[in-house]
């Protein structure tokens, strides 16, 4: 979602956050929505639902949506 559409303006944040040693580089900020902000704090990985594996989080420099949200493939689109 475009932040100007956003209820709370967007922030910078660390995709790897600086706790975790991340540098303040370009290649290392996002224009983040405040809540997903939040929500994801300093974390760089979670328990995936419905496996229980430690999973990495999505990190929109480095991952493609599709191949880390839907590894196997989305029902009726093109892979
Ligand atoms: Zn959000």
């Amino acid at each position: 979602m475009p932040d100007q559409h956003a209820e709370l303006r967007f922030q910078l944040d660390h995709n790897v956050p600086e706790q975790h040693g991340g540098p303040s580089t370009p290649e290392n900020l996002a224009w983040a929505c405040p809540r997903c902000n939040k929500h994801k704090g300093p974390n760089l990985a979670g328990l995936d639902p419905e496996s229980g594996a430690m999973t990495p989080l999505f990190h929109p420099c480095v991952d493609v949506w599709r191949e880390h949200f839907f590894p196997g493939g989305v029902r009726g689109l093109p892979g």
